[in-house]
């Protein structure tokens, strides 16, 4: 399907990947009218001029049909996350995007929307498959039998199965993408929500400005994942949603790395060496995961492709600038 010049919402809008996409669609024509954030405006990363910018929690039914309405498309990428730290110990909140997920599909069927995306992940994936660090890289049909990652993964995959009973059964065409660890400027970099690399660039420039050359890591950082850049996840969202391709399917980097080389590629892009020291309590995930891109080469003929070492270095200098403006803030308050 052609999306150029449909009308579209995009919901999570306040947030890391959805913000990028707002601005990505409306580059290739699609037309957004509205943007959909449970936070307040002035918390949100991005925020695109010439659109509905709405505050609206979408966990409540009758703000899905707002967001719903008048639109042929819904990017749905709202949702409680965040990395290991915030998953492991808010289950039970993780879980509550599903009346997010539930209303939006309620919604989107009510008011005639002709296509639907829900951002689904890797968590989604049976536990007892990502056990060594020497991973076999996880490809789609590996979700069953259901074991995945306790409160957001089960989420999820219950999610997931929504969208395709909803297409299924009530002809709502549904595209469903398995995001694998997304990274990159504008994202979450602190307060506890942020992701691995955020989190790692963060700590290597804080060593560095303070000195103080130690850095703590959580896990043995033999720990191993891919890491894809948003400008490949914002690219793949849109040629999946304009696919015929009516399962979930990975998006994500093939490209694995250890914790402990992704803390060298921050390191080398300090141009510093730090003493590690590693927390073997904090909470790590599966010990191993990576995308099989068989079936996203196999239906789109791409993949994610941009190199680590190239996505972090525009993220680390990103965080770079965020840390400067924050400290340049706080001397203006205190004076
Ligand atoms: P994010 O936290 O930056 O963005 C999510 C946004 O959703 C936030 O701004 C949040 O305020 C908003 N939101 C939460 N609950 C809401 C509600 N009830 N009503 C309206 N808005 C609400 O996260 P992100 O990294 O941009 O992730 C976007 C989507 O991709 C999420 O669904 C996430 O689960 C999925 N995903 C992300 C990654 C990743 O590595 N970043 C990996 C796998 C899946």
């Amino acid at each position: 399907m052609n999306l150029k010049g449909e009308t579209a919402v995009v919901c999570g809008a306040g947030g890391f990947i959805a913000g990028h996409l707002v601005k990505a669609l409306l580059a290739n024509g699609v037309k957004v009218v509205r943007a959909v954030d449970v936070k307040p405006l002035e918390d949100w990363y991005q925020v695109t001029d010439g659109l509905e910018n709405l505050s609206l929690d979408l966990k409540d039914k009758d703000n899905c049909l707002t967001a719903t309405k008048g639109v042929s498309l819904v990017y749905q990428l709202a949702a409680d996350m965040g990395g290991m730290g915030f998953i492991e110990n808010n289950k039970a909140l993780c879980m509550l995007s599903v009346l997010t997920n539930t209303h939006m599909l309620m919604a989107a069927q009510r008011t005639g929307v002709k296509r639907f995306f829900y951002s689904s992940s890797a968590c989604v994936y049976n536990g007892e498959k990502q056990t060594s660090p020497d991973v076999v890289p996880l490809k789609e049909a590996d979700a069953y039998p259901a074991l995945p990652e306790d409160g957001y993964g089960w989420e999820k995959l219950f999610s997931e199965r929504m969208c395709r009973h909803f297409e299924e059964d009530n002809g709502l065409i549904c595209r469903v993408a398995r995001y694998h660890n997304v990274y990159g400027p504008h994202g979450t970099w602190n307060g506890g929500r942020e992701k691995a690399p955020a989190a790692i660039c963060r700590k290597v420039i804080e060593a560095r400005n303070s000195g103080n050359h130690e850095i703590n890591i959580w896990g043995d950082g033999k720990q191993t994942r891919s890491f894809m850049y948003i400008d490949d996840c914002v690219k793949g969202t849109q040629m999946i949603m304009q696919s015929e391709i009516d399962e979930p399917i990975n998006l994500g980097s093939s490209e694995l790395v250890t914790i402990n080389q992704l803390v060298d590629l921050a390191e080398n892009i300090a141009g510093i060496k730090l003493n590690r020291t590693y927390d073997l309590s904090a909470p790590k995930g599966v010990n191993g995961r990576n995308s099989d891109n068989t079936m996203i080469l196999e239906k789109l003929g791409w993949e994610p492709s941009i190199r680590l070492r190239d996505g972090l270095e525009k993220t680390y200098c990103w965080i770079e600038r965020e840390i400067a403006t924050s400290a340049k803030d706080k001397d203006l308050v205190m004076a």
